[in-house]
């Protein structure tokens, strides 16, 4: 690795432990504290025991004696006693790290910029997480389950250099020849010191080898990780069931599993690697040990301390062997880790670009008294979807006033959606500017802005939980108005038979009494939940596009009934759904190209209107 990537994974890292510190500071606080009682007791012990062993060789009065052992028992209790704590408070944390952990990655998810979700790469990214996150534990978890480890290993490796630093520095008494002189001298402790570094920057070279190869190997786990989740959510559709046997896709969707699917060799291919790049590393920690083990033996055998210091050398230098091996594993681990704490935190600091606005829109249309005077205006409005060259929508220009009804209609692809999803601001124009009595919608405190529509869209969903919940879009919701509106929409009859009314659950996914509903009847919970908000502005964007035409037709005059004086647009690529309306705004390839009413718009021969409207009448009787 290079000094930059070593910044880059020190920097990632920090930013992890900071991660989790915000999530829950306990685990992190009690996981370091835990990881130094662990460390203490058996320095304590071994140093501690030296000086009681060369007390016992100089003979030591033995109240001496006896208060080193005293010191040996009263620490390691003390530590027992402090490990035991930690391990309840890190316990009862851990418990609920993963939910923590869910809701922090969800909420980011739910009040992330529309832009991102609307892109594939997105959603690649967040399974790329859970994918490293599943298979390996890797991305933020890694840091969790391995800080005691890393801070095991550091607080070792200092200790125990700083505990045998004297046994480079003691010289034996006296004069000695040959082989003897060169213990004593200066070119023995740089060879012993020569050989840890040369153990170490093996270390270094194998660990980054072997995380690289991890992390290539682990992209391949992924990846049949994906497939394998692809084809499970396939196989659990309903809908997919049904094809699969009308079509007979059965040898289809097994030969191309086959096809696409890569053997898992990387578990072989990752115990292979890291055998072959081990064995230098066994070998140079072979040869250090041995050249450790000669300098402390020869030392002691030549006076330069005694036993207790030899016990304690020894003991030392053992752990700093293991320590350094340890830590030079956690560092493995964690380098291998950077990628995936990187994709994590890119999906983390996605930016929102979207300028947000402070000013408070004024309730006008929800007062008694109100003036009803709200308006809004695309003026030369342009806009082409991120990372597209074509324009989805063309210097539009119109207005429409509160309290009054406007169909946007055109054939599929002139940029009705776009146009809604420019209006509710899920994305800014390119060019030109939307204004909403005169001032810039950007320029509203956006969740405000929001607040003042209700859409239904052609794709909108229910969720898994009551009905009540589903229309209030709330866990605290007013029964009579959720009853209400399921009125209002046609849904009473179905609703007299739910079991539990509108506490029942919607979908079996967590309530075995939970109810399926037909797509009828989701349309109109989907058309409660609308009116339920209660905005000034409400918009239908083709919901009932899987109905026919007359029952898409009555769906749409009977909700302007309901929706009385809001003002309301309604999108359909039908031209019999919106003929109630006065206000028609006819669209084709991302412009406006007419705007009037039916009668007004069916006279001109030549208009688009008057072209769609004989192409579709032939399909239904008018
Ligand atoms: P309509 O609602 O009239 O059927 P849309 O507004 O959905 O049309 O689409 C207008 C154009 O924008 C189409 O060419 C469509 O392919 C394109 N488009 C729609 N959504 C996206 C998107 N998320 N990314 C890129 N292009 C899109």
């Amino acid at each position: 690795m290079k000094t930059t990537k070593w910044k880059e994974a020190i920097i990632l890292t920090l930013r992890g432990y900071k991660f989790w510190y915000k999530i829950d500071k306990n685990i992190i606080i009690y996981k370091i504290l835990y990881a130094i009682c662990g460390i203490v007791s058996p320095y304590t012990t071994v140093y501690i025991s030296a000086l009681l062993i060369t007390g016992i060789a100089e003979g030591k009065e033995l109240k001496k004696l006896f208060s080193y052992a005293l010191a040996i028992v009263g620490i390691n209790l003390i530590m027992s006693f402090l490990n035991r704590m930690c391990l309840r408070k890190i316990n009862a944390s851990q418990n609920f790290m993963w939910e923590k952990k869910e809701i922090f990655f969800n909420s980011v998810n739910m009040s992330m910029q529309y832009e991102h979700l609307e892109n594939p790469e997105t959603y690649l990214k967040r399974d790329r997480i859970f994918e490293a996150q599943n298979a390996n534990g890797f991305g933020t978890w890694m840091l969790l389950w391995h800080i005691e480890q890393f801070i095991r290993g550091i607080f070792s490796v200092i200790i125990s250099i700083s505990l045998s630093i004297s046994l480079f520095i003691l010289k034996a008494p006296g004069t000695y020849s040959g082989i003897w002189t060169l213990i004593n001298s200066p070119l023995s402790v740089i060879v012993v010191i020569a050989m840890i570094i040369l153990n170490i920057y093996i270390n270094i070279l194998t660990v980054t080898r072997q995380s690289n190869f991890l992390y290539k190997e682990i992209e391949e786990l992924q990846n049949d990780n994906r497939i394998y989740k692809y084809y499970n959510e396939m196989l659990e559709n309903y809908n997919a069931a049904a094809e699969i046997r009308i079509f007979d896709e059965k040898s289809l969707i097994e030969k191309s599993w086959l096809n696409i699917y890569v053997h898992p060799k990387y578990m072989t291919n990752i115990i292979k690697y890291y055998r072959k790049t081990g064995r230098l590393r066994v070998l140079t920690t072979f040869f250090m040990n041995i050249t450790l083990y000669l300098f402390i033996g020869a030392k002691a055998y030549m006076g330069a301390f005694g036993i207790g210091n030899f016990v304690l050398y020894i003991s030392t230098i053992e752990r700093f062997i293991s320590a350094i091996s340890d830590l030079f594993q956690t560092v493995s681990m964690l380098s291998s880790n950077i990628p995936y704490l990187r994709d994590e935190f890119s999906y983390l600091d996605m930016p929102n670009n979207m300028y947000q606005g402070t000013l408070k829109v004024e309730k006008r249309a929800f007062c008694e008294e109100g003036d009803n005077d709200y308006e809004i205006e695309f003026r030369d409005v342009s806009f082409r979807y991120p990372n597209t060259e074509t324009y989805a929508l063309r210097h539009i220009n119109l207005k429409f006033k509160i309290g009054e009804k406007m169909a946007v209609v055109g054939e599929n692809g002139s940029g009705k959606t776009t146009f809604i999803k420019l209006l509710c601001r899920l994305y800014d124009p390119t060019e030109g500017v939307i204004l909403l009595n005169g001032i810039d919608i950007k320029k509203y405190d956006y969740d405000e802005y929001m607040s003042i529509f209700s859409v239904v869209f052609q794709d909108f969903k229910l969720f898994s939980f009551s009905l009540g919940q589903n229309v209030a879009a709330n866990t605290n919701y007013d029964e009579s108005r959720v009853i209400e509106c399921l009125t209002k929409s046609g849904f009473s009859d179905r609703l007299a038979k739910m079991p539990k009314g509108i506490e029942t659950c919607l979908y079996k996914n967590f309530d075995e009494e939970g109810v399926e509903i037909s797509g009828g009847e989701a349309q109109k919970i989907a058309l409660a939940r609308a009116l339920y908000k209660n905005a000034p502005f409400i918009i239908l964007d083709e919901p009932t596009a899987a109905l026919d035409p007359i029952s898409e037709y009555e769906i749409y005059s009977n909700f302007n009934r309901i929706v009385g004086n809001k003002t309301a647009i309604y999108i359909s690529h039908r031209l019999s759904s919106c003929r109630f309306c006065n206000d028609i705004a006819v669209f084709s390839n991302g412009s406006l190209i007419q705007r009037g009413s039916h009668d007004m718009l069916i006279q001109d021969e030549n208009g688009k209107y008057h072209e769609l409207w004989n192409a579709q009448a032939q399909y239904y009787t008018v």
